[in-house]
């Protein structure tokens, strides 16, 4: 058989990739995230990545969003560690093990400010999402102070944002491909059969459902490849497995929810029966 750049994300490529959880481990063998948004009333969005972040294994998670959205935060992610000061949290630890940026964070003067602050920062394990993907759109010239093997996790509107118009689906994989070459970023090209391309192959995911077709379910995904990426999978392997984990525990929540029912939190919800299924 003739080897093609292009491959299929299965059940048995991803279990060989979960790592076990030692015994004798604690909170900090897995790794500190930070994630970074919410603003101007998108509170829920880096809220839902921070919830999904805390199912997926990171040892702490922290969290940075407006300060009007602080109790919420507090509401709903009690295990989380909410950032007041952002820039002074990322000048005084060298050692995030990843930062996931973008979720809800909005394009304000203070969005670009936080962007610059991170890039300047250079974390060893950066995911740019939503907002962060705009802003870079917008500025071109900070592309190329993004971190090596940064995740870039665009839908099809924030990707044509980023790398322009094209023709069809094989002109699109071939602009992304370019783009991963360039730039040395793995991008994660969101929608139905979620592609994942390194700049040399592309990677199709094999789950999910319609379902996930709501607002939401992309700062879901978010939080649990930032929580892989804090728990030092190799950068390609937390793509597949978050990827094929975020879809699996939608596929498995149509059994208490239907496609038109469901929503971002029950995803969460059933990523425990996702990493189960795995283990
Ligand atoms: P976002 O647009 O940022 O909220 O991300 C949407 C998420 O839902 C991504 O993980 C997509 O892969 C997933 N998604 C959207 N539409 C579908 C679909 N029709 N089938 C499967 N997954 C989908
Ligand atoms: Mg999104």
């Amino acid at each position: 058989q003739t080897k093609t750049p292009y491959n299929y994300i299965t059940t048995s490529d991803v279990s060989s990739i979960l790592k076990k959880r030692a015994k004798f481990s604690h909170k900090g063998s897995f790794g500190n995230a930070l994630l970074i948004g919410g603003y101007e009333g998108m509170w829920g969005s880096v809220i839902m990545t921070t919830q999904a972040c805390l199912r997926s294994g990171a040892g702490k998670v922290y969290t940075h969003l407006d300060k009007t959205g602080r109790l919420v935060l507090a509401q709903h992610a009690l295990e989380s560690i909410y950032i007041q000061n952002c820039p002074k949290a990322l000048k005084s630890n060298p050692n995030w093990n990843a930062i996931g940026v973008g979720m809800g964070l909005g394009l304000s003067n203070n969005a670009v400010q936080l962007m610059e602050e991170v890039l300047a920062h250079q974390p060893k394990r950066l995911l740019l999402d939503a907002d962060a993907i705009n802003l870079l759109s917008k500025q071109k010239n900070w592309l190329k102070l993004l971190p090596k093997n940064s995740v870039l996790t665009p839908h099809i509107g924030e990707l044509k944002r980023l790398v322009g118009e094209w023709d069809n689906d094989f002109d699109k994989l071939n602009k992304a491909k370019q783009f991963c070459k360039t730039y040395q970023v793995v991008l994660i090209i969101k929608g139905a059969h979620t592609c994942i391309c390194d700049g040399t192959n592309f990677y199709f995911n094999s789950s999910g459902n319609p379902g996930l077709a709501k607002a939401g379910s992309g700062d879901v995904l978010a939080g649990v490849i930032t929580a892989l990426l804090a728990q030092n999978y190799k950068v390609l392997e937390a793509c597949q497995l978050g990827v094929y984990l975020h879809g699996v525990a939608a596929d498995l929540a149509l059994e208490s929810f239907s496609e038109h029912s469901l929503i971002a939190t029950d995803v969460i919800s059933y990523l425990g029966k996702a990493f189960q299924l795995l283990e």
